[in-house]
């Protein structure tokens, strides 16, 4: 097995939750043999620094010549007041949409050793498992006519049958090997998208009889996700829902720092923790490194069909906040011991290399 990633560890504390995300991947390239090849680039504020671009053409040509791409984060309080398309936010857009990922993945798990941190009470967050499938590159954040004459201002909803069934796929054959359940979200009662949305989604479900479908309005769907979780699996939705339901949904987790994402269904996956660059505790050492680890291990599972490495990163995860091993985000309430962003990617590449140990003594008996 051999890979070139591009990693883009952009601004804040990016570039130190990447190096843990490259650390366990070389873990995982070490123990199996892989050869997996890093070119790192710049993109964001500090690609604006050194460029003069936030997202500079050699940055996107790696990118687009790569097998995948890992990202940190982008943005930074310098450019808060400069206009939106110069900012470094501007790069991570550009390159979402030239990568042609049309299906965010945004799974939200609440860990048992962790739920405390929750803001729900645990008994709602325990046991959630939710995978977010968001419609990335349609609807009001591309639809044209857009503008805004400062009396007026519009923005356009639209979708094409296309666009919704290559998303509605990949929610199916994600639930297909989850729990077998596609809960389909949108404003059917109200808005003509919807309507379309809602048959595109009805028709492809025919071709996956072992998948349960249900259809919910997005006003449903939001309070159902904070006062009974477990009853998701597969939550698929438009591109403006599923900016808003994912972000809810980080609430099961309890904190930013443990969300990961996958942008596929494009030419090179891009796989990049939600967080933002955290201007806040930069350079502190106290970053979660488990969004960008988790980004990882979608990483194997999405570009490179590596299904047992990506699960065993993420049962490392598990095992290491089982054994109570902190950042200071979930700390709080849940006991254990708060370690570096360092020391936790160590702990981590430790627990790899001790599962992928037991399940090869386990084959060879
Ligand atoms: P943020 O996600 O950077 O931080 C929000 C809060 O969560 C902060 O208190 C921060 O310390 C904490 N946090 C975030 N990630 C953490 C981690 N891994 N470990 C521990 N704590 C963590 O959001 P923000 O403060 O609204 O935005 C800061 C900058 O990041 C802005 O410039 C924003 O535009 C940008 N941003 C970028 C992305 C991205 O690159 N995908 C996403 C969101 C925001």
């Amino acid at each position: 097995m051999r890979a070139r990633i591009t990693t883009l560890p952009g601004d804040g504390i990016g570039p130190e939750v990447t190096a843990e995300a490259v650390r366990v991947l070389q873990a995982v390239a070490a123990i199996h043999g892989y050869r997996f090849e890093f070119e790192e680039h710049a993109i964001g504020g500090v690609a604006i620094k050194q460029f003069g671009s936030p997202l500079p053409r050699a940055t996107l040509d790696a990118c687009l010549t790569s097998d995948a791409v890992l990202l940190g984060a982008v943005g930074s309080p310098e450019y808060d007041r400069v206009p939106p398309n110069q900012r470094p936010e501007a790069g991570l857009l550009l390159l979402r949409s030239a990568l042609g990922g049309y299906a965010n993945l945004r799974p939200a798990i609440s860990f048992s050793s962790i739920a405390a941190c929750s803001p729900l009470r645990t008994e709602i967050a325990y046991g959630a498992d939710v995978l977010i499938v968001r419609e990335l590159l349609g609807g009001l954040y591309f639809g044209q006519p857009r503008g805004n004459d400062s009396t007026t201002a519009l923005n356009t909803m639209r979708y094409s049958v296309e666009e919704i069934e290559r998303v509605a796929r990949v929610a199916f054959e994600a639930a297909r090997k989850r729990r077998g359940k596609v809960t389909s979200v949108d404003k059917a009662n109200v808005l003509e998208t919807s309507q379309l949305w809602r048959q595109t989604v009805t028709r492809v479900s025919q071709h996956y009889p072992d998948v349960t479908l249900e259809h919910l309005y997005v006003d449903a769907c939001a309070m159902h996700l904070i006062t009974n979780p477990r009853r998701f699996d597969v939550l698929l939705t438009e591109n403006l829902f599923g900016d808003i339901l994912s972000d809810e949904a980080a609430v099961i987790t309890g904190s930013l720092g443990m969300l990961a994402s996958a942008s596929i269904g494009g030419e090179v996956g891009l796989y990049e923790p939600v967080h933002g660059s955290a201007p806040d505790i930069t350079g502190t050492g106290t970053a979660n490194p488990c969004g960008a680890i988790a980004s990882a291990a979608m990483m194997l599972r999405h570009s490179f069909h590596l299904e047992q490495d990506a699960s065993d990163i993420e049962l490392a995860i598990e095992h290491v906040l089982e054994a109570g091993y902190r950042t200071p985000d979930i700390a709080k309430g849940t006991g254990g011991y708060v370690i570096t962003t360092g020391e936790f990617g160590e702990v981590i590449c430790e627990a790899v290399t001790e599962i992928a140990d037991m399940r090869h003594a386990y084959h060879a008996v």
